[in-house]
């Protein structure tokens, strides 16, 4: 008689042993799972900053670009801003070799930076 009970013990324990050996499989899927995302966010994360940082980088260069046209005196200095903008760094290699040569001082008037050889400063008009 216990003999009897034991055989028929027998298939419950099995069932019970791999519900739990599942439920630890399980488990384990969920933490991998969520270590998978956390590590997707992370990267995402990354990203993000990676993308600010481009973009901060771009807003510089405008600005950059901007500056340097109008302290040259060069009166399209909106339309390389935007030839920068639509280019990005290819347009900034087109500025640099077709903007207006020359060293850039401090006028003496209005304290901006002009070209040393232009007759007038572009900001202030004087000589
Ligand atoms: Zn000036």
């Amino acid at each position: 008689m216990i003999r009897m009970s034991a055989v028929l013990a027998l298939p419950f324990a099995i069932v019970a042993r791999s519900r739990l050996l599942l439920a630890q499989q399980n488990a384990e899927e969920a933490a991998a799972n969520a270590a998978a995302a956390g590590g997707c966010l992370a990267c995402g994360g990354f990203f993000f900053l990676f993308f600010i940082a481009i973009i901060a980088l771009n807003i510089a260069l405008l600005v950059f670009v901007y500056r340097d046209a109008s302290n040259r005196g060069m009166d399209n200095a909106v339309i390389w801003l935007v030839v920068v903008l639509l280019l990005g760094p290819l347009g900034l290699v087109i500025y640099l070799l077709s903007r207006t040569k020359g060293n850039l001082i401090v006028c003496s008037s209005c304290q901006s930076k002009r070209l040393a050889v232009s007759a007038k400063c572009p900001h202030c008009g004087n000589a």
